[in-house]
Order: C-alpha cells, then structure tokens, then sequence
C-alpha cells in the first residue's frame, strides 16, 4: 500500500490588526495568520504544528506580508474599521513608519522630484514584495477553474462528440473519437500554456499597478527593475509581460474618469 506522508503548511487565523500596506501605501486593516508547520498523513494533519511564524494579508489589496507579532499591543478577534483597529492594536503605528509615511506624502505630492535612485528602489520595493507570490504559484503545478473546466469539456468532448457525429452521419465509415480526443488535448494545453499569464493578471498585476501608479514610473524604469529581477532569479521579472502591467496601470478609477 502507498502511504503519503509528510510536513504541510498549516494557516490559523488569530485575528485582525492595523499596519501599513506597502502596495495600498497606507495603513490598512490585515487579517493576521499563524503559520505552522505539520505532520501529514493523506494531507490530514492534527494540530496547527511547529512554529514558523506569522503572516498579515491586506483586507483591501489581498497582499500578504510576514507579520511581528510583538509589534501589536493586542489583536482583534473581529474585523473593524482602520481607525478603530489603529487605536486598539497598533496605537504607535504613525510613530513607528513615520519615516515611511513622510516619504509616501512625498510620492503622493510630487514623485518626480525624488531622487533616481529612491524612484529606482521604491519602484523595486513593489516587484518584490510581490515576488514570493509568483515564487509560490510557479514552484508547483496549479490547477486553476479554465484548466478544470478545459479537462471536463474534453472528456465531454472524447465521449459524446462522436456520439453527435454517429447520429448525424451514420454513413460515416470511422469512428470520429480521435479526433476529438486531438482536440480535447490541444483545449487542455493551450489552458495551461496561458494560465500562468492569467495568474499575473489576476493576481500579481492589480496590485503592483496600485503600488507603481503614484510613482508614474516610465517604461525605462519599470524595464531597468525587470532586468535586474530577473538576473536575480526572481521568477516575477520573468513571468510578468510589461504590455499587461501597464494597460493595467493606465485604467484609472471610474470617479477620475
Ligand atoms: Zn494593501
């Protein structure tokens, strides 16, 4: 008998907390995770296993953070609004990033007048804390809903396609199934072959569009950052099609519109 076995990540929510979000470049409300690491059988662990630290997720951006939690002065068992959360689990939050917040009024203000090289590392700053993410997504095979639904239309498409084809030409000398077998196949590939683009821009983009939009980065700075990441080895300077960045980066909000 072939037994699975072995160590799996275990999330337990603790709580909600205020902290600074560096995609939204704001304090934001975040959902506060313990991470564990446990003993599997059959994927089934017991328990929330072996410390490995903790994690905050941005209730407005999705973007996931480690978190410390000594920073906290309590944590919230409810979700509540940012002013409220500050005051009760992070009243030093303004004092704390205070250098940070300065330096986003700045950015808000005029980004052009900051130096090169803080435009070059805060336009890096946001490739890489979103870089984990797209580590995660491509160290493993993932199957997302169009690859489902591309593998369920093609098994529908092997079984009953000839069926449909049997019943309109019963002329047909041979059976037709092969060629729909070829065709379900070719659906399933081309759904993988673009899914890892569809992650980016589901999931990677909204958010690194967000964090470079107040810094208005020419192509040339954003080009310059994706190089460097990518000799680096960071999977997101690779991945990451500068076209879809910034068709995502010149939609603006509807009320500017
Ligand atoms: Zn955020």
């Amino acid at each position: 008998m072939f037994i699975v076995w072995g160590k799996k990540t275990v999330y337990r929510k603790i709580g909600h907390v205020a902290d600074f979000c560096s995609i939204c470049r704001e304090p934001r409300p975040f959902k506060l995770r313990r991470v564990g690491s446990a003993g599997h059988l059959y994927y089934i662990s017991v328990g929330e296993g072996e410390l490995v630290g903790y994690e905050r997720s941005c209730h407005e951006c999705g973007t996931t953070f480690p978190a410390q939690v000594t920073t906290y002065a309590t944590v919230s068992k409810s979700p509540a609004p940012l002013e409220d959360l500050l005051n009760r689990t992070f009243p030093k939050l303004r004092e704390f990033y205070q250098q940070r917040l300065v330096l986003e009024e700045a950015i808000r203000h005029d980004p052009a007048a900051l130096s090169q090289d803080q435009r070059h590392s805060l336009i890096r700053a946001a490739f890489v804390f979103l870089s984990p993410q797209v580590e995660q997504r491509f160290a493993a095979t993932h199957i997302d809903k169009e690859i489902t639904l591309s593998m369920v239309t093609a098994v529908a498409l092997a079984i009953f396609a000839p069926l449909v084809v049997k019943a309109w030409m019963p002329d047909a000398p041979e059976s037709s199934r092969p060629i729909f077998v070829i065709i379900g196949l070719l659906l399933v590939g081309w759904q993988i072959a673009v899914s890892g683009r569809r992650f980016m821009r589901r999931h990677i983009i909204p958010g690194l569009a967000k964090a470079l939009d107040p810094l208005s980065p020419t192509e040339d700075e954003i080009q310059t950052v994706m190089a460097e990441l990518k000799q680096h080895r960071h999977k997101i300077g690779r991945k990451l099609r500068l076209a879809d960045l910034q068709a995502r980066m010149r939609r603006k909000p509807a009320a500017a519109t």
